[in-house]
């Protein structure tokens, strides 16, 4: 597993307010550093993580509910917040920073808005309708894309991170987000989506790429 830090240079300290879930937060990027019990700010350093790529085992198999958000969790969510911003991509499941655990973030302005920011722990989908199609990457397979069918709406329930209950509805591009990274939560890919042929192509082109020793 590749959870480490790979920008050091880069630790800043901030603050949010309790009582704001993650989904309603004003600015993304205030989701730095948090306040633990009653109005005791502790400043947690945050960090750019290592996304692992494909070939890690920690992308193939389903991640385990999140049962207590402590600390761990909370660190987490901060850093992946960071790391998906830096990379930059509009969404990052755990497991894509080498942490099995149900936990995805995403933002399909990248930043650029305000409220767009979601984090959200144990997801699931329990409606959908329609489909589209579009292209689709993903940052654990970088320089890859492919036309993936998913579904035009979805509705999305899971918590945020202080544990309450959310329920988002969600289409187009933000539809997508959740689906790309809810298979993360499951051991999936994008790849699993498309054609063998095609699939079978990227994957002989990326182990070309690790023979090289340019996938890492
Ligand atoms: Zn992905």
């Amino acid at each position: 597993m590749k959870d480490t830090c790979n920008n050091c240079g880069i630790i800043q300290i901030l603050k949010i307010e309790v009582g704001r879930p993650a989904s309603q937060s004003r600015n993304p990027k205030s989701q730095i550093g948090t306040r633990v019990g009653r109005g005791r700010f502790v400043n947690i350093k945050h960090m750019i993580r290592q996304i692992v790529l494909w070939g890690s085992e920690v992308l193939e198999h389903p991640s385990e509910p999140v049962t207590n958000i402590t600390d761990a969790e909370i660190k987490l969510v901060q850093d992946m917040i960071e790391t998906m911003y830096k990379a930059p991509g509009v969404g990052l499941a755990a497991p894509q920073v080498g942490v099995a655990k149900r936990i995805m973030v995403t933002d399909t302005t990248s930043g650029e808005k305000k409220d767009h920011l979601f984090t959200i722990l144990n997801p699931e989908i329990v409606a959908s309708e329609g489909e589209q199609f579009e292209e689709e990457g993903c940052l654990s397979i970088p320089g890859f894309s492919a036309t993936v069918v998913r579904p035009k709406k979805l509705v999305l329930q899971g918590i945020d991170l202080k544990g309450k209950e959310i329920t988002i509805e969600a289409k187009d591009l933000l539809a997508r987000a959740f689906c790309h990274e809810m298979d993360h939560l499951d051991g999936k890919l994008f790849l699993d989506h498309i054609s063998f042929i095609k699939r079978d192509m990227i994957k002989r082109r990326i182990k070309k790429l690790m023979r090289q020793g340019k996938w890492e």
